[in-house]
């Protein structure tokens, strides 16, 4: 399984987890909610630590608004 398509649903309440676990992938700018970092798209490459750190953020997420396309 790899991790394909990452994206965000509503309810994002900033607590910056995701951004603390995989800054390469999530960024949560000062006074917004978290969305993907621009570029994150070249670490999704079906590397197995990059997909074990997103997954771990999606599990993390208070409000699990985090979602993952996989294949
Ligand atoms: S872990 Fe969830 S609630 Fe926290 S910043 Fe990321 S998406 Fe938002």
């Amino acid at each position: 399984m790899s991790i394909r398509r990452v994206w965000i649903e509503e309810g994002c309440i900033a607590c910056n987890l995701c951004e603390d676990l995989v800054p390469e992938v999530f960024e949560v700018p000062a006074g917004n909610t978290c969305r993907p970092k621009k570029g994150h798209e070249a670490h999704l490459t079906g590397d197995d630590e990059m997909d074990e750190r997103v997954q771990e953020a999606a599990d993390s997420c208070p409000v699990e608004v985090i979602q993952l396309e996989q294949d």
